[in-house]
């Protein structure tokens, strides 16, 4: 069948019909009929993108049995879905269609009207030809399963559970340790704002033990994921005897958390395990246990030394959330004894909230002494400090208590790999925007929340979890279904030679190696298109569709003849 391509050059108000000479656009195209053997329609309207444009579009496609269009108009990024829309309430296929950007590539940047028209004929040609060379794609719609897995049984895992759990959805909430509730419940308490104590924490813990839409696993592990958003399958292994069993679900939210570094590694702090020197976490564990802290060598401590940012410099960010808590560790201090002598040195307090500069005032009310450094040494409990005025003091304590940075958990790495995401430059899981959508990764479907994306106070972490439940229950609606990418890549098994060079760029670890075959395959509910692969295949074999090298050639050459 001879194609009939219809190509409308829109007006754009005066936006294109000012700085264009749309006329001559229209009989120069006419010349392509002749060396293409297609029947061309060709005509101008005012604003395509209007109720009255789309209604015309789709006239003309009907009535004139159109099998491609073009239209010469604005940026693809305004009003692509728009015509997309178009097509798809007529018979041609949408990935028939093609949008050539005469406005900003042309009419905006080009004072002269006849280049600007000589440049848009060129890309009007080019894309027709192009077009030629497209092919219809079909969309698929898949079955989606709203059930969600959490890796992480902290604050944020058991918020992001409530969040989600419902009649029409399971969630699976796997935890490493024997118990829920992360590390806010081995504190001796929590701020006083928040309550104090961890009532609240242990309530929500019931209250996800009691939700019969809640599988709680203890003791396990995620061990292999495959899928995409909507149909992964996940392999968890652990609790009783150790047994792995294969869930089905729809997302997944990483809520694994942060650790602490180690701060016996750092320059200037020279302890052994004899020494009176502590982690703020020792000292939360023993507020928990006793309700007091005691010196190793019995007996309570009658000064202390609360050293902040420890390893700040070195990691090269602020845990943020070291400067509240060590005000709250020095407040336990101060209720063990009221006399004892408490210090805390710091580089500068991390006080962004209001509440948080009323806490500090609080505890300078309560005798706790604050001191600004420039440098500071310790060696055992002596510390050395040097002020913001350059004048050193040194100080000998009973005790020490170090606030050290914390840093991405234990086993970052190797859940990042397994789930495909990328790490931050603090090792991190980055998100895909810090500012517009930071609890979504770079594959579909996955999410990060909590500690696990940044260090984070528990206000912070539960916020961040309910984020992700908001995201994943507009995107796995109960019995809805989803539109996978259509334009992925493909790899041609004729010319692969199984050199694996796009398995290393591919980001979204779309493409697998196939041992059998040994060739490189696409995973197509995947990919997303994205055509780093393209570039780095030396044997030509793969293919991203809707971009392949015909259609690039064919476009090229026709803006050259
Ligand atoms: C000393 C100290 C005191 C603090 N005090 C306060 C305070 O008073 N108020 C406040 O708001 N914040 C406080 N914080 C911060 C608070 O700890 C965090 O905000 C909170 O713990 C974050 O919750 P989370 O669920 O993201 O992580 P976590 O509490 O760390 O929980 C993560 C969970 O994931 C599990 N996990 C890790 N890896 C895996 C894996 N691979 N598979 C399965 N499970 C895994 C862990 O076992 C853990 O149970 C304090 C932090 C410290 C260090
Ligand atoms: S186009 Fe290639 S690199 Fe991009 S997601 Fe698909 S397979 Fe991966
Ligand atoms: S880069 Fe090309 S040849 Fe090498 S494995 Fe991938 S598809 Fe095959």
């Amino acid at each position: 069948m001879k194609a009939k391509v219809g190509v409308y050059v829109c007006e754009c108000g005066p936006n294109i019909s000012e700085k264009i000479d749309i006329d001559r656009i229209l009989e120069a195209l006419p010349g392509l009929e002749e060396y293409r053997d297609i029947e061309l329609v060709v005509k101008r309207f005012g604003l395509l993108c209007s109720g009255d444009g789309k209604t015309f579009l789709e006239d003309e496609i009907n009535n004139n049995g159109l099998t491609h269009l073009v239209l010469g108009a604005c940026s693809p990024r305004d009003h692509d879905k728009t015509f997309i829309a178009v097509c798809k309430k007529t018979s041609l296929n949408p990935f028939l269609y093609k949008i050539i950007n005469i406005r900003e590539h042309c009419a905006w940047i080009i004072p002269d009207k006849d280049q600007a028209t000589d440049k848009a004929i060129t890309y009007m040609r080019a894309g027709i030809n192009r077009v030629l060379f497209q092919s219809a794609l079909m969309e698929k719609k898949l079955d989606i399963n709203p059930d969600v897995i959490i890796v992480g049984g902290g604050i944020a895992g058991i918020e992001a559970s409530l969040s989600l759990a419902a009649k029409d959805r399971m969630v699976y909430l796997v935890e490493k340790d024997d118990h829920l509730g992360g590390k806010a419940v081995l504190f001796g308490g929590l701020l006083p704002r928040q309550g104090g104590g961890s009532a609240k924490i242990r309530e929500k813990i019931e209250s996800v033990l009691g939700n019969d839409r809640i599988k709680v696993y203890l003791e396990s592990e995620l061990k292999n994921v495959i899928g995409f958003l909507g149909n992964f399958e996940v392999m968890v292994a652990g609790g009783e005897g150790g047994e792995e069993r294969e869930l089905k679900v729809g997302a997944i939210i990483v809520a694994t958390g942060s650790g602490m570094s180690d701060p016996s590694a750092l320059d200037g702090l020279k302890y052994s395990e004899a020494d009176e020197v502590i982690t703020s976490m020792d000292a939360e564990r023993m507020f928990a246990k006793d309700g007091k802290i005691s010196l190793k060598s019995g007996g309570e401590p009658k000064s202390v030394a609360l050293i902040h940012c420890v390893g700040r410099e070195e990691k090269g960010y602020c845990s943020r959330i070291c400067c509240n808590y060590m005000m709250k560790i020095a407040g336990y201090l101060k209720d063990q004894s009221a006399d004892m002598r408490v210090i805390e040195f710091h580089r500068g307090l991390c006080l962004p909230d209001k509440a948080d500069q009323g806490f500090q005032k609080e505890t300078e009310g309560r005798g706790v002494e604050f001191k600004r450094v420039r440098e500071l040494t310790i060696a055992g409990t002596k510390v050395n400090a040097e002020g913001m005025d350059g004048k050193s003091e040194a100080l000998d304590f009973d005790l020490v208590i170090l606030a050290p940075a914390l840093e991405p958990s234990e086993g970052t790495e190797g859940m990042a790999e397994l789930l495909g995401v990328p790490l931050s430059e603090s090792g991190y899981y980055q998100e895909i925007h810090q500012t517009t959508n930071p609890v979504a990764t770079s594959i579909e479907g996955v999410f990060v929340v909590g500690a696990a994306h940044s260090p984070k106070g528990i206000t912070d972490s539960m916020l961040f979890a309910q984020a992700s439940a908001g995201k994943i229950l507009s995107q796995l609606i109960p019995g809805g279904k989803i539109t996978p990418e259509i334009k992925v890549s493909e790899i041609l098994e004729a010319y692969c030679t199984g050199c694996g060079n796009c398995l290393d760029v591919c980001v979204y670890g779309a493409i697998y190696y196939d041992e059998g075959r040994g060739i490189s395959v696409v995973n197509e509910a995947v990919c997303r298109g994205c055509g780093n692969c393209f570039g780095s295949c030396p044997s030509g074999a793969l293919r991203t569709k809707h971009f392949t090298n015909t259609q690039l050639y064919e476009e090229m050459r026709e803006a050259i003849r």
